[in-house]
């Protein structure tokens, strides 16, 4: 066998997959013992390759927890690029210019490696390194995990050679999913014809016209977009057959859910990754998201750092990459809040399950009476606005200590009346004083580079529009 280029290597793939499959039905101990295994040697190929790691592990038994470990804050590891990296040639130079070359998506950087940039939403632009080996652990688990949390489900799309999906999204930079869509192209001559990305940032009857020709079978994409392509399926203007709808890479909501499934009258199934780490969790078949804990460790944390008990809703996430040694991530903080389910799910997999609120929303302060703060947080106002005034595609940005412009995405107008009333009485409860809801008709939701939606986004943040 003949390997298509250094990013992709057929033999470690095969060894990969077939560790994947297995592990996907081993005891939890199996499991631990794994990733202990795998820490162990993510921690030493950090300490003695990087600068960055050399310095942070210094003086730390080979026994310390990995709770003894420092946290990693994406913006001091952005600034020391250059001592993150195990590879003296990679240095940020050379890698923010790959991916400033639209042309080169999908190819390997130096032959080698592939690179995710992320989209800024949390303050500066990330660029993750990602090594061959690191790839084949995403490559297995998104091919296999859903397989094995949800047979039945996993087949819904078609099988391989029936796939017909189309990845809407941003398709114009080095984002993760569409660098992931192209290299597999790349990779899988036969998918070229099967797999194929449209851009969201073309004109809406553009994008709903290109659909309507190319007729995809499985939908891959964010759940705003989802939700936005549901209403207009159910319009009419939007002519799909689907089997399948894939979301990822935002918060899907219950009522967001129900939504989509009606209007293509097809099922979805959800699943969580970021430029971090692709595939860091899949959906069972009773619709919980399970954690490849075998690859990948979070840890729920508090606004301290502390570790936040099974059952309850964290501040942040710490992630830890045991797959990829070129530019490790150890205890890097994510920002996502998450809860681990406190019981075994019904599906009997032995990976935890989890809930995944996302890190896309902000939480508003606003003025209460007596001069207090009252905090609106960004799931409630989503229920709010979803289940109370049945609007979908919104982003409520705060403009001072008691005032909310809303906007509204085409085809949710006539439900604005609807908006006030659900919010005014929502804030009311809560204690807002005098809550000013400013329209802004002629602006739509503003979509990040990356294609993805802030849907309640605070005062003073940069991230509305970035
Ligand atoms: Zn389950």
């Amino acid at each position: 066998m003949q390997s298509i280029g250094s990013d992709f290597d057929p033999w470690r793939s095969a060894a990969v997959a077939a560790d994947v499959a297995a592990m996907a039905h081993a005891a939890p101990a199996a499991i631990a013992a794994t990733r202990a295994r795998r820490l162990a040697a993510l921690l030493s190929a950090a300490r003695t390759g990087t600068r960055l790691f050399a310095e942070r592990l210094r003086g730390l038994p080979d026994a310390a927890p990995l709770s003894a470990l420092p946290v990693l804050r994406k913006d001091d590891w952005m600034a020391r690029f250059e001592d993150g990296v195990a590879d003296a040639a990679l240095t940020r130079a050379a890698v923010r210019a790959f991916a400033a070359d639209p042309a080169r998506i999908g190819l390997p950087l130096q032959g080698r490696y592939a690179v995710f940039e992320s989209s800024g939403s949390s303050g500066s632009p990330g660029l993750f390194v990602q090594d061959a080996a690191a790839l084949a652990v995403y490559d297995a688990l998104e091919a296999l995990r859903p397989l094995a949390l949800d047979p039945q489900g996993a087949w819904r799309g078609g099988s391989p050679w029936t796939l017909r999906m189309a990845f809407v999204g941003a398709i114009e930079g080095h984002f993760a999913s569409q660098v992931s869509v192209q290299r597999l192209r790349r990779l899988n001559p036969w998918l070229a014809t099967a797999l194929r990305g449209f851009s969201i940032l073309q004109p809406l009857p553009d994008l709903l016209a290109a659909l309507n020709h190319w007729q995809p079978r499985t939908l891959a994409t964010y759940p705003t977009v989802a939700v936005m392509l549901a209403a207009e399926q159910q319009r009419g203007s939007l002519r799909l057959r689907l089997q399948e709808v894939r979301t990822g890479g935002e918060t899907l909501g219950e009522a967001q859910r129900t939504a989509i499934e009606a209007a293509f009258g097809c099922p979805l199934r959800n699943s969580y990754g970021a430029s971090e780490f692709l595939a860091m969790a899949s959906e069972c078949g009773h619709g919980a998201l399970h954690l490849n804990a075998d690859w990948v460790i979070l840890e729920p944390v508090d606004r301290h750092g502390h570790a936040v008990p099974p059952g309850e809703l964290s501040h942040g996430a710490l992630l830890t990459n045991l797959a990829n040694h070129v530019q490790p991530l150890i205890r890097y903080d994510l920002g996502d809040r998450i809860r681990v389910a406190a019981q075994p799910c019904a599906c009997g997999s032995p990976l935890p399950a989890i809930e995944v609120l996302g890190r896309h929303d902000d939480a508003l302060q606003l003025s209460g009476a007596q001069g207090r703060d009252v905090t609106l947080l960004p799931l409630a106002l989503a229920t709010v606005m979803e289940d109370e005034a049945g609007v979908f595609d919104f982003q409520l940005c705060q403009r001072d200590a008691h005032t909310l412009a809303l906007r509204l995405g085409p085809g949710e107008a006539a439900r604005r009346a609807r908006c006030h009333e659900a919010l005014q009485r929502y804030a009311r409860t809560q204690g807002v004083r005098a809550l000013r809801l400013l329209d802004e008709p002629d602006t739509l939701p503003q979509r990040g580079r990356s294609g993805k939606v802030q849907r309640v986004v605070a005062g003073g943040s940069r991230r509305g529009g970035t």
